[in-house]
């Protein structure tokens, strides 16, 4: 598997996706998608990352 790389650009802590590298809680992707479910965003839960993928190992 290659090493990922951090993209210093992008902090993320979400350890379940693929994408992160969880020792230093950066995202290793060189541009991620960013959208929302909603109709009418107005705190930072209504956006969601849309370059993630959950980790394999994790559930099973
Ligand atoms: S793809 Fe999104 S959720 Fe995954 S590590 Fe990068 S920023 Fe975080």
């Amino acid at each position: 598997m290659d090493e990922q790389k951090k993209n210093k650009s992008i902090k993320c802590d979400v350890a379940q996706c693929r994408h992160n590298l969880v020792s230093e809680h950066y995202c290793t992707l060189d541009c991620i998608s960013v959208g929302t479910h909603e109709e009418d965003p107005t705190v930072p839960e209504c956006t969601d990352c849309n370059s993630f993928v959950v980790r394999s190992s994790c559930c099973g």
